[in-house]
């Protein structure tokens, strides 16, 4: 059985529908993000499951039992908060000693339990500062440590990073994932930021407007996105217009351009032929050539000319004008010899491109 379950759930605020019926199973022990841009709705579906939002529709079951009408403090769940939201008046000690006391645990459990986290969480020695005399990855950390002193069914966190400059971010999302592992609590991260979801998820739940679009392991989300949306919202997309003009072996379609031109890619879902789709392929997954080079025939091909060319040290990349639009190809060769001005040939190979739906079919 899944440990926490969505089920339809629905939320509206002042007559206007956010959640529109997402339904998700998060398994024990499993780290999952809500991945998606700002106002998509990934708060609001956490702070139904913390309590914090009453529910319109649907159903929350934590292991099996349906605890969508209790109120926060009966559902054993431990929150961090983007602001950290700790006490300032408390020292350290007392902040992650909070949610013991409230539930009237004995002095040697709270000693013992806070001597713990503050150990997991690497703040021994910090009991008696103040918040305001911690760093913002210590505040952190000793947000984390309140939220797991009472032992959570689900650990929940809300943008934890989103006020930590990039080195410190990374730092600490490194220990958050390290501590997830160590203590095998089922969470649920929230985070509009795509490497920090792809970094430490089990699997990643991609949300637009109220809606799960796809749910996954990174690795699948990376590189076979569902929709054109998970496509341009996660990573960087070359994109090809076309029509699908059917289904060949191995899970690939043929896409038609408008040049009439015909290249393969894979699709997971169902699309007829004469439905309109893009093909997608990521600027590292192609190759650039100079013409006249003789390519594997298996790859596919575009000439074109390029017109910006950016080092950047272990990599550089290629921005090339074709008759089907911009291209940006990414090398890790430090030398193609090839320099702005010149013609050239972009390739990749079928099973690197994926092809969906484009999304002007999909709405009304
Ligand atoms: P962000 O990363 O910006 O917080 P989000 O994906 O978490 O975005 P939510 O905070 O869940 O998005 O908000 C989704 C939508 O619901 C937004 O349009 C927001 O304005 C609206 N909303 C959220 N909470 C309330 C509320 N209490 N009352 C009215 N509208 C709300």
């Amino acid at each position: 059985m899944s440990h926490l379950v969505l089920e339809s759930l629905e939320k509206s605020f002042n007559g206007r529908k956010i959640i529109h019926g997402v339904s998700l199973a998060v398994e024990r022990g499993e780290l999952m993000c809500f991945l998606g841009p700002s106002g998509c709705g990934k708060t609001t579906i956490l702070n139904m499951i913390a309590g914090f939002h009453s529910v319109d529709g649907g159903e929350i079951r934590l292991a099996g039992r349906s605890i969508g009408s209790l109120p926060p403090h009966k559902r054993n769940m431990g929150m961090v908060f983007q602001n950290y939201a700790l006490f300032p008046h408390l020292t350290v000690y007392e902040n992650i000693a909070f949610g013991l006391r409230l539930r009237r645990q004995p002095k040697a459990v709270i000693e013992e339990e806070v001597r713990k986290v503050l150990q997991l969480t690497r703040l021994t020695g910090y009991e008696r500062h103040y918040p305001r005399q911690l760093s913002g990855g210590q505040q952190q950390r000793v947000a984390m440590a309140r939220a797991l002193v009472i032992r959570p069914d689900v650990l929940l966190l809300d943008e934890p990073f989103s006020n930590l400059d990039a080195k410190l971010r990374q730092e600490m999302r490194e220990e958050v994932f390290e501590i997830q592992r160590a203590v095998g609590i089922t969470t649920i991260f929230v985070t509009h930021d795509q490497e920090e979801a792809m970094a430490i998820s089990d699997r990643i739940a991609v949300i637009h407007q109220g809606v799960v679009e796809q749910l996954g392991p990174p690795r699948v989300i990376y590189e076979r996105p569902a929709s054109e949306f998970v496509a341009t919202f996660i990573g960087e997309v070359n994109a090809i217009n076309g029509r699908c003009s059917g289904r060949v072996e191995h899970g690939r379609v043929r896409v038609e351009t408008v040049t009439g031109q015909v290249f393969i890619g894979m699709c997971d879902s169902s699309i007829d032929s004469g439905v309109d789709v893009v093909l997608y392929v990521r600027p590292e997954r192609m190759q650039i050539h100079t013409p006249g080079t003789s390519l594997d025939s298996t790859r596919q091909s575009l000439p074109g000319r390029i017109e910006r060319v950016t080092f950047l040290g272990a990599r550089s990349r290629y921005g090339v004008r074709t008759e089907l639009g911009w291209f940006t190809v990414e090398t890790v060769e430090r030398q193609t010899g090839l320099t702005v001005g010149e013609e050239a040939v972009v390739s990749w190979h079928p099973d690197q491109a994926f092809v969906v739906r484009r999304r002007s079919q999909l709405e009304p």
